[in-house]
């Protein structure tokens, strides 16, 4: 049962004809997702008839190139329902998008005796860069707890507001629960006291559209290697009048309007000014061909599948006298379900399921900090793609209800909830 998708959506994915991935149960796509073969046609066309490098040459190949690169940041302006093309940048991920954040925003807002204010619910990624920043400053991280259900209050979040806080960082899709901030509010509530705020949409954007301006958010992240496209390619969306004032974050070719030995450097303005050496030009017009795709199969679809699998995942598996789904991922489903079997450690339950040809992760999801305030050593996660079916949920259960103790319960044998 494919819910709101058509069965034959798998047969989109050359890998599941694979030797690997035939017969696979690949529900590991909050780490990454397969690609579509429209993906590695657009790819592979580009660097078969469109090759050259962008925004350098006065050839009509280079200015073929940079017209693809510019089609893919229209595409995701568009995806992103932001204002202008220009409040794109390409990055390399979505680490990368917030570490730029960090050194350049951060930098000029942030100084001692300042606060940035993150969840407590982040992934490593948009964590550890505003940790440093504050440890570079002399300023304090103060982390907002996620409440039970796994989601940040607004008031709890609001509380936090003090006149020194400067910068909010803040998760829209939990990596780890699948649980939804409520974003648009949060903003609201930093945006009362003028902080601007950087939200990780890493695990938003494949599942749910995301319109930045509906939301009102300054900045926004994404991988394009979770929302079907390459890896090594991803995006910062940043409001225009907060990138007028950002600096360079990487120095280098194709930032600058020129250099003189004796002259200050003049820095282009717009996306080069952040976009550093040759960028992945291949994986932008990849990650357009993958949103393309989407729009193709009708994102509230796309939404309703992956929801309806959630919501099907927490009644099988919640049937299972020993399994417990942590936080509330049905609430506002979106795509993740995160669960623990009483007794055994999520890694003997993964490496169960990987024998029964079930790819899930376990463990604590680059968000050890957060596992700890839940209280566990680890989940074990199912992620899902649109070539997921209610059958890949049923495998996961039976193989869930046959699960034994292994290695790792030997190791860890007082914790009773892993
Ligand atoms: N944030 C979240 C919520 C994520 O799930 C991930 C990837 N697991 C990242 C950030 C980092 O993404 P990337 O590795 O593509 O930079």
């Amino acid at each position: 049962d494919q819910g709101a998708l058509p069965a034959t959506v798998r047969a989109d994915f050359p890998f599941f004809s694979s030797a690997e991935g035939a017969g696979l149960a690949y529900l590991d796509n909050a780490a990454t997702t397969q690609k579509p073969a429209a993906v590695l046609a657009a790819v592979t066309d580009y660097y078969t008839t469109a090759n050259g490098n962008v925004g350098r040459g006065y050839y009509r190949l280079s200015m073929t190139s940079t017209d693809r690169f510019e089609a893919a940041r229209t595409t995701v302006q568009r995806a992103l329902g932001a204002e202008h093309p220009d409040e794109v940048l390409f990055t390399s991920g979505t680490t990368h998008a917030v570490n730029l954040l960090a050194g350049t925003l951060g930098r000029r807002l942030v100084g001692r005796g300042d606060q940035v204010l993150v969840t407590g619910m982040e992934h490593n990624s948009n964590l550890l860069p505003w940790r440093r920043l504050c440890e570079e400053a002399g300023a304090e991280l103060v982390v907002v707890p996620a409440d039970t259900g796994g989601t940040v209050g607004v008031d709890a979040f609001a509380a936090a507001l003090g006149p020194r806080v400067r910068l909010a960082a803040v998760a829209h899709v939990s990596n780890v629960l699948g649980t939804v901030n409520p974003v648009r509010e949060l903003v609201a509530a930093a945006h009362r006291h003028g902080v601007p705020v950087v939200v990780d949409g890493a695990q938003a954007v494949p599942h749910r559209p995301v319109d930045v301006r509906a939301l009102g958010v300054d900045f926004y992240c994404f991988s394009a290697h979770k929302v079907y496209g390459p890896m090594g390619v991803g995006v910062l969306y940043g409001r225009r009048e907060l990138l007028a004032d950002l600096p360079p974050y990487q120095v280098g070719g194709g930032t600058v309007k020129g250099v003189a030995h004796d002259e200050p450097v003049r820095y282009l303005p717009g996306p080069p000014r952040w976009e550093a050496g040759t960028p992945d030009v291949a994986g932008a017009v990849g990650l357009a061909a993958a949103l393309d795709y989407l729009d193709g199969l009708g994102r509230d679809a796309v939404r309703a599948h992956d929801a309806a699998l959630v919501r099907y995942a927490v009644t099988a598996l919640g049937a299972l006298d020993r399994v417990r789904i942590v936080g509330d991922p049905a609430r506002d489903p979106s795509g993740i379900v995160s669960f623990v079997v009483d007794g055994i450690h999520p890694y003997d339950v993964g490496g169960h399921l990987d024998r029964n040809r079930i790819a899930v992760r376990c463990g604590v999801h680059c968000a050890s900090a957060f596992l700890d305030e839940l209280g566990l050593l680890g989940t074990v996660r199912l992620s899902f793609g649109v070539y997921n079916t209610t059958e890949d949920v049923d495998r996961v259960r039976d193989a869930v209800a046959g699960v034994r103790p292994g290695y790792w319960t030997a190791e860890h044998p007082t914790t009773r909830f892993l």
